[in-house]
């Protein structure tokens, strides 16, 4: 998608501050964090979100769940742990129309739902 920031910043068109990538993946620093640790964590295929997901894209999905294992070992927050959330559609305030997981962590969060 021409006009999608995240694919752009796949494409390396808008800069960031990425802490992993592979073929199929990419992790970089929230522009906004909301804690210590914020890290999008995306696909590098252009997924909408959750609703646009089909079969051919489980093993996509599952790499994306390893990949978040990896970056939070790498951050160090595995023990502690972290939030992982995605904001899916209107009412969850979906901004950037490209699936992406937030991995926040560094901190004691003790509101889940808030
Ligand atoms: P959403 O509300 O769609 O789940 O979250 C979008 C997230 O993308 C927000 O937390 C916002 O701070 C982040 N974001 C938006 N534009 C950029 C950008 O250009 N670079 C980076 N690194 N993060 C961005
Ligand atoms: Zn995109």
């Amino acid at each position: 998608m021409d006009e999608c920031i995240f694919c752009k910043i796949i494409k390396g068109e808008i800069p960031s501050k990425i802490t992993y990538q592979d073929d199929k993946v990419i992790a970089f620093y929230d522009i906004h964090p909301v804690a210590p640790i914020h890290i999008l964590l995306l696909p590098k295929k252009h997924i909408i979100n959750i609703n646009n997901v089909t079969g051919e894209d489980e093993n996509l999905l599952g790499h994306m769940l390893i990949t978040v294992k990896k970056v939070a070992h790498e951050q160090g927050i595995s023990e502690k742990g972290y939030r992982l959330i995605i904001n899916n559609g209107p009412d969850a305030d979906q901004v950037v129309q490209h699936l992406h997981f937030h991995i926040i962590g560094g901190q004691p969060m003790h509101h889940p739902m808030g």
